[in-house]
């Protein structure tokens, strides 16, 4: 049997197990996807167990992707664009880090007929999601991105990221008076994830205007308190849920060389979250 695990924490509220189990299932694959709970001084540890022979390759999440990286034993072109690591691959006995957020956070967006193209972007978080979703906005040609984060430092370290690869690309960091004019506000932090349900990542009293569109990458619950003001606010809204199935087919595809049972995946995700009745 082959394992995949994913690593990060908390991660008790996770999808992917369902979602990817479901697929291997669907393909035929005796493979396993499993959970490995994982703080900042275990990380080592875990990425040693990635080199076991059963273990075909890992997922990366909070707090880890950026991380993780000093670990590796090389990168794939986005993860090393972007500084994240959502995706590990095994070649030839190496373990290779990848980043498929980039890819499904612009196929979630360009399902929902969301075109990002000239528009006015603020971003929440300045973590490794956020640092996906900026590098996929500023490629797709937006005007202008402003990232609002808790901590300063690592809001600067992304903006320079992002002034490396797109150097004309207008940038700001912490003025939160753009909320009122963004054409996409979007939360890349936990805040709103269960079970802190009633926490938005706008500040009191902000607003967006009417005809915005908010995009969470939040997914559980599905729609989040920051979905449900910014619906109040006229609005459009995303969940978080299509990225997640979307960053993980790619991901499928790339540990096990088979083409991704989409439409199960999705099935599946949506199951484990209980919009289909399963809880
Ligand atoms: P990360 O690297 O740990 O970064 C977390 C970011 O959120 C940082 O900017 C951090 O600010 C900020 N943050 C954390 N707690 C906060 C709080 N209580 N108040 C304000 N800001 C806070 O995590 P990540 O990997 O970027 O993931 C961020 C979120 O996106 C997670 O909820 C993850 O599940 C979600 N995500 C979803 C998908 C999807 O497919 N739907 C894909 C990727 C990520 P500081 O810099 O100040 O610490």
């Amino acid at each position: 049997m082959k394992r995949v695990f994913l690593l990060g924490y908390p991660i008790t509220y996770s999808l992917s197990p369902a979602m990817h189990n479901a697929a291997f299932q669907a393909m035929g694959l005796d493979w396993r996807y499993a959970l490995l709970s994982v703080t900042a001084g275990d990380l080592a540890g875990a990425v040693a167990r990635l080199r076991w022979a059963d273990c075909a390759g890992a997922n990366v999440t909070t707090p880890h992707k950026e991380a993780i990286i000093a670990f590796l034993d090389d990168l794939g072109d986005m993860a090393r664009k972007t500084g994240a690591v959502n995706t590990v691959l095994k070649r030839d006995g190496k373990l290779i880090g990848e980043n498929t957020d980039v890819a499904g956070f612009m196929q979630a967006l360009q399902d929902a007929g969301i075109s990002p193209h000239d528009a006015r972007i603020v971003l929440f978080g300045a973590g490794g999601a956020a640092r996906a979703v900026s590098f996929g906005l500023a490629e797709a040609g937006v005007s202008g991105i402003v990232i609002l984060n808790r901590s300063p430092v690592r809001a600067r370290q992304l903006a320079a990221m992002l002034q490396g690869h797109f150097p004309r690309l207008s940038l700001a960091i912490n003025t939160s008076d753009a909320l009122k004019d963004a054409d996409i506000i979007v939360n890349a932090t936990p805040v709103g994830m269960w079970p802190n349900v009633a926490e938005s990542p706008m500040p009191p009293g902000s607003v967006c205007r009417r005809g915005a569109i908010a995009i969470d990458l939040v997914y559980y619950p599905g729609e989040t308190r920051f979905l449900r003001e910014a619906a109040r606010c006229g609005a459009q809204t995303l969940g978080g849920l299509s990225m997640l199935v979307y960053q993980g087919a790619l991901a499928f595809a790339l540990w096990t060389g088979y083409a991704p049972p989409v439409q199960v995946m999705f099935q599946a995700a949506r199951r484990a979250l209980g919009e289909e009745g399963g809880g």
